[in-house]
């Protein structure tokens, strides 16, 4: 199958998203669960809800993938953001259950000072917290470029907080091709050797979903600024073969460039082009 997508807000509601994205060509996307900066959510409406499973249904969509806040942070060395955090992930996993067999990705923390190990220790702890046997979401850990204090800039790291979380099934791991190249993974030069790499740390098993970016630095810069295909350092050529590589066939492909409507539409066709022509081949 072939899922591709983007961002999109949820300012409108859950059903006008999916309108939006048949809009656009696609057939799955991802959203914030609240403001990425203030950490708020908007009331819940059933018809909404609704609304969306059957544009879900109908049009064949892939699995969506929400995005947790990028003010959740599971590992921070100031107790009340902490807290902070495994609230809006309670709660933003409750509100999934309303969009059962989805996918949930966040970015695992930052250790502010406390140490990578301390932090992997948290983050487990967190999810050992609100992770429900009965729940039909799975939580995905998204690969990180290695700023600053940032945990998951490694696919060791993402390992270990793997193997602390006892329902280690729920859970798996989110591909942003920015980060990953970022962190210094070389998807340009060696695509196979990473996602071999990715096998024999994590197993390709755990990967669910691909953040489909390129970069604006080079590879290990540690930054984190994402580029339109085809405009950064990873370049099309490679990311034409990130599509098209068998170990990632079937997975969500979210965009998540620095576009407007018009810049995705037109993503969303070229990588639909490139995956269609490259299965045919
Ligand atoms: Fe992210
Ligand atoms: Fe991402
Ligand atoms: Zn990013």
């Amino acid at each position: 199958m072939i899922y591709i997508g983007c961002h999109l807000s949820v300012t409108d509601g859950y059903a006008a998203m999916g309108k939006t994205m048949c809009d656009f060509g696609g057939n799955t996307f991802a959203w914030f669960t609240r403001n990425p900066r203030g950490g708020k959510t908007r009331p819940v409406e059933q018809a909404d809800v609704e609304g969306l499973r059957a544009i879900l249904s109908e049009k064949d969509f892939g699995p969506l993938v929400a995005h947790g806040s990028y003010t959740m942070n599971l590992c921070s060395g100031k107790e009340e953001t902490r807290a902070n955090g495994l609230d809006m992930l309670r709660q933003d996993l409750e509100r999934m259950e309303l969009l059962p067999g989805n996918l949930y990705n966040f970015h695992p923390g930052a250790h502010t000072g406390q140490g990578t190990e301390k932090g992997i220790e948290e983050i487990a702890e967190a999810l050992n917290e609100v992770l429900r046997a009965d729940m039909q979401t799975t939580v995905l850990l998204e690969t990180m470029a290695g700023k600053g204090s940032e945990v998951g800039g490694t696919f060791e790291e993402l390992r270990e907080i793997l193997d602390r979380v006892k329902l280690t099934d729920r859970c798996g791991v989110c591909f942003d091709t920015c980060h990953t190249w970022d962190a210094g993974y070389d998807l340009v030069g060696d695509l196979d050797g990473v996602l071999k790499q990715f096998d024999d740390v994590i197993g390709l098993s755990r990967l669910k979903a691909v953040h489909f970016n390129d970069s604006k630095n080079d590879r290990g810069s540690h930054k984190d600024r994402h580029e339109k295909l085809g405009q950064g350092r990873i370049g099309m050529e490679a990311l034409r073969r990130i599509a098209l590589h068998p170990a990632l066939s079937n997975l969500p492909f979210i965009l998540e460039t620095p576009n407007d409507d018009a810049g995705y539409m037109e993503e969303i066709r070229l990588v639909k082009t490139w995956m269609e022509e490259g299965r045919t081949a």
